[in-house]
């Protein structure tokens, strides 16, 4: 998407160990027409997979699948990193080793929020090493629903996550494609959407 590799080009910065910071427009400060504009090419692409949940993780999955979820018509849901006293219901969990982080959390989603009658599109801000996505996926897995897409923002092609996904058979469509990121340069693939 031409307007986020330009973004990505002007106030991206790439720091040590593979890692693209986008704190001014994504991940701290937010561009909300940017978000917007992400959102509803999200939902053009999977207009027509019958979606009834848009799922992230927090935080900054929220915004552009809000905008997604907005489009479509349907919920958006987004799983919580910690676990909130005020979720007493049953819960469906995964464990995630974050990439950026580096802790496994545990990712949770109230059970009465996903069922077997659900198409899921789940979105995230990054694509790594698949591990948000995937339990995410698991997530669904566990209340039957049916995953129809992941909608990445910014993918790192020269990690693992796209492979790992692809090889569940998901279909995986990202915004920004980044082939590398060494010596502090940004160098795009193609991209999907
Ligand atoms: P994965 O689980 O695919 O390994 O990593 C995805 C998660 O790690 C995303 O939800 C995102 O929060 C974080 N992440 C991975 N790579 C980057 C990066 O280069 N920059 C930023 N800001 N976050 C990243």
């Amino acid at each position: 998407m031409k307007e986020l590799v330009e973004r990505i080009k002007n106030d991206g910065r790439v720091l040590g160990e593979g890692v693209l910071k986008v704190d001014s427009f994504i991940t701290h400060q937010v561009d909300p027409e940017l978000m917007e504009a992400m959102g509803n090419r999200f939902a053009e692409v999977f207009a027509e997979a019958g979606i009834t949940k848009v799922i992230t993780i927090e935080a900054s999955g929220i915004a552009p699948a809000l905008y997604a979820a907005q489009k479509l018509g349907v919920p958006m849901i987004f799983a919580r990193k910690a676990k909130s006293l005020t979720m007493d219901e049953e819960l469906l969990t995964a464990s995630v080793y974050s990439f950026t982080k580096q802790v496994t959390s545990q990712i949770s989603i109230s059970r009465k929020f996903l069922s077997d009658a659900d198409k899921v599109l789940i979105i995230d801000d990054f694509l790594a090493n698949g591990q948000a996505a995937k339990g995410l996926v698991e997530l669904c897995q566990q209340a039957g629903a049916k995953v129809e897409g992941i909608g990445i923002v910014i993918e790192k092609s020269f990690q693992d996550g796209r492979q790992l996904l692809e090889d569940m058979g998901l279909d995986v469509v990202s915004l920004a494609r980044i082939a590398s990121l060494s010596e502090g340069t940004v160098t795009f693939l193609e991209e999907d959407a």
